[in-house]
């Protein structure tokens, strides 16, 4: 029988989240792989959604999104990071950040041309790079004094005559760092000389610890006019299943961005854009408080990866820490991952599968730690064994 997936995507199999979270279920392994908490998020967000149902706004909102979203996420980018967006013609709400990062990388990259990414990338980039024909083009994110980042001449030698555009992941998933205003200077620079958009990727954007602040790329001289920046209510409420996201961009980039997203899913769930709108212009003090717990729940993880015999990497942002395998004796972490719900009853995200150069992830696993204090306690009680 002829192989019926087009060859463009015949790298791609099943996702590594869905294969390791159906794991955890088949062996009952405390899964601190796919990164979703085991909490909801406000309580007066979720009553808005089930009244959004009750009330009767159950038909196709706009297509754009429903206007009370749009308007929440304009004042959020100008209170918060003081970028000003026409919530009309600048605003569009996609079906998570997903949605908007393939939307976009789909109406700006065509057949051939390049696209950067920051290796290790998250796994959709990939993906959406490959169905638009495009090809990505990694700059790799090394441990540097415990923290992961990229070198500028790497950054620089990495664009070509075709390249189209950058995407930035900052706060980053899988490696927890959150880029400094020179890493996004440095990035800045290469914008403007080669004439690139950036498409971003914020979607951890409230979730960074200690004193480390999010900068929004377009926030640079000259870039908010190139930058297409992505966001969703997932990690922000802890809500990942509701999948509502949108994207702020200059207009004629999110004319772009619609003639695509239309295509794909027309508009987005009505129900659960009442809802985020609700939340974002009422509940960051409940935001700030998950911010302070994960805080604490990233050091439980730490402290007792470390116990445990890893080298763990403290992330200054998202819900993630990577985790070097190799004191413990390991070398290969998709192995290792496959095998730890056997060995320690734990699952867990093997890096290397969101690099190119597979090698340079090979030794690293990810744990997330979104969950309760005693799910994490438990897990490292059971990762002990390993040593
Ligand atoms: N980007 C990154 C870096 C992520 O970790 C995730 C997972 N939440 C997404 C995008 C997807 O976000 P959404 O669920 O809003 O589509
Ligand atoms: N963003 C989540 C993670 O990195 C997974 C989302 C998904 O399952 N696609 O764990």
């Amino acid at each position: 029988m002829t192989e019926p997936l087009v060859p463009r995507m015949r790298e791609f199999g099943e996702t590594i989240f869905a294969e390791m979270s159906a794991l955890a279920t088949a062996t009952g392994s405390i899964n601190l792989g796919q990164g979703f908490p085991d909490g909801d998020g406000p309580g007066a967000m979720l009553d808005a959604a089930v009244e959004a149902i009750r009330s009767g706004g159950n038909q196709y909102p706009p297509g754009p999104g429903v206007p009370e979203l749009r308007e929440a996420v304009a004042a959020q980018r100008l209170e918060r990071y003081g970028l000003s967006y026409d919530p009309m013609s600048e605003v569009y709400v996609t079906v998570g950040a997903t949605e908007g990062i393939a939307a976009s990388v789909l109406a700006l990259a065509g057949p051939g041309d390049e696209v950067i990414v920051f290796e290790p990338y998250y796994d959709s980039y990939a993906a959406v790079i490959a169905l638009a024909g495009a090809v990505r083009r990694p700059v790799m994110l090394r441990p540097v004094e415990g923290r992961f980042t990229f070198d500028p001449d790497e950054l620089r030698a990495a664009v070509g005559p075709r390249t189209k555009a950058v995407l930035v992941n900052s706060p980053h998933n899988p490696a927890g760092t959150v880029f400094t205003r020179g890493e996004l200077e440095a990035i800045a620079a290469v914008c403007r000389e080669h004439d690139l958009v950036a498409i971003t990727d914020e979607v951890y954007e409230y979730l960074t610890f200690d004193d480390t602040e999010h900068i929004p790329l377009a926030t640079l001289d000259g870039m908010r006019e190139r930058t297409v920046s992505v966001s969703s209510a997932g990690k922000t409420f802890s809500a990942t299943g509701w999948k509502t996201g949108w994207v702020t961009a200059p207009a004629r980039y999110v004319r772009a961005v619609q003639t695509v997203k239309q295509f794909l899913t027309y508009a987005v769930s009505a129900p659960y854009q009442r809802a985020a709108a609700y939340a974002l212009s009422n509940e960051i003090a409940w935001v700030a408080e998950l911010r302070k717990s994960l805080q604490a729940k990233r050091d439980r993880l730490v402290t007792g990866l470390e116990a445990a015999g890893f080298t763990a990497y403290r992330p200054q942002g998202t819900y993630f820490v990577q985790a070097d395998i190799r004191p413990l004796g390991f070398s290969d972490g998709l192995e290792l991952a496959r095998a730890l719900p056997a060995k320690a009853g734990v699952v867990a995200i093997p890096t290397q599968v969101f690099y190119d150069h597979v090698e340079a992830g090979a030794h690293f696993v990810r744990f997330a730690f979104c969950k309760k204090d005693e799910v994490i306690d438990e897990a490292v009680e059971r990762l002990r064994r390993l040593a």
